[in-house]
């Protein structure tokens, strides 16, 4: 397939790379990033996205991803299809669908989960939002870069699916790294507070798959000093999401709420910036109650 890929940077570069090693013609535009490996690079987004059956974009937020589509959508084929892999606002997600669909172009959002390593490895998860048609053109890129694509519904089910999942998963290393500082006070051993959990109904991925004990549980980022992984500041930009859309639908999200404040106040005021969203626990660690 003749493949345009906008935004190559962490996760861009290694996904547009594993296309073009799967025989696609791959043609990238990035204002900052180097090409990858196999990817021809193109002077503008508009020149990589003419003639391309389906273009990629993987870009930091809604705002920019708006401004890009501006510039794409005139510039696609009738027929192509615009896929958004990028973690953004329900809102745009939508507005982008609509503007793509009123051109006569598919579209979808479908943002990913497992990180660099996963785009490297190509064993990402897509979430994905969209008409079947369009999801039906783009499948098999997907199962390319990835190992699972879940096709939730219509347009910003796939950014829907992305940002409760990750409230969930924000509010629960909260409650495992408290949990853990609490035990560590009770004179727990944390091998064997572990052992419980992982096997109690207080289990949960960030306990049993990603524990933030160091030395406990399987391999994770606490294990290599909290270097991320999935970093603090990339937590935080998804809780936000997560609160804008709770307050756009009018939805109660109280523990969202506090995890998204948590996550703050560890990356913009205290150490967090930079290290992984694990790292919650020995922030817990060194605080009494007040
Ligand atoms: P990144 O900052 O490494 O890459 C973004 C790229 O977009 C950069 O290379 C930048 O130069 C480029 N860019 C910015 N404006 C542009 C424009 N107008 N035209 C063309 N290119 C432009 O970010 P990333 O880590 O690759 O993340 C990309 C998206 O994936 C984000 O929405 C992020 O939330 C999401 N995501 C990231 C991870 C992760 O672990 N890094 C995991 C899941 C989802």
């Amino acid at each position: 397939m003749k493949i345009a890929f906008i935004g190559l940077g962490n996760m861009g570069a290694p996904m547009a790379r594993n296309l073009a090693a799967a025989g696609h013609k791959v043609t990238g535009f990035d204002t900052a990033a180097p090409a990858p490996e196999g990817v021809t690079m193109a002077p503008s987004a508009a020149d990589a996205a003419a003639g391309a059956e389906v273009v990629f974009t993987m870009l930091p937020n809604g705002q920019i991803l708006r401004t890009v589509a501006d510039e794409l959508v005139p510039a696609m084929a009738a027929g192509a299809v615009l896929c958004d892999c990028s973690t953004v606002d329900v809102q745009s997600a939508r507005e982008v669908a609509a503007q793509a669909e009123a051109a006569g172009l598919g579209a979808l959002d479908a943002p990913v989960s497992g990180g660099v390593g996963g785009a490297a490895a190509g064993t990402l998860t897509f979430m994905v939002g969209g008409s079947d048609a369009a999801f039906a053109t783009v499948r098999p890129l997907f199962e390319i870069m990835g190992q699972k694509a879940v096709h939730c519904g219509g347009p910003g089910a796939g950014q829907a699916a992305k940002i409760c999942n990750n409230m969930i998963l924000g509010v629960t290393m909260i409650a495992t790294c408290e949990a853990f500082a609490l035990a560590d006070k009770l004179g727990l051993d944390r091998q064997r507070m572990f052992d419980v959990v992982s096997t109690s109904s207080g289990y949960s991925w960030s306990m049993n798959a990603y524990c933030p004990a160091p030395g406990v549980g399987p391999q994770s980022p606490a294990d290599n000093g909290y270097k991320p992984g999935f970093a603090a500041e990339l937590m935080l930009k998804d809780l936000r999401l997560s609160q804008q859309a709770a307050e756009g639908a009018d939805a109660d999200t109280p523990m969202g709420r506090l995890a998204a404040d948590l996550y703050a106040r560890f990356v913009e005021e205290e150490d967090g910036r930079g290290r992984d969203f694990s790292a919650m626990l020995p922030r817990f660690e060194g605080r009494g109650r007040s």
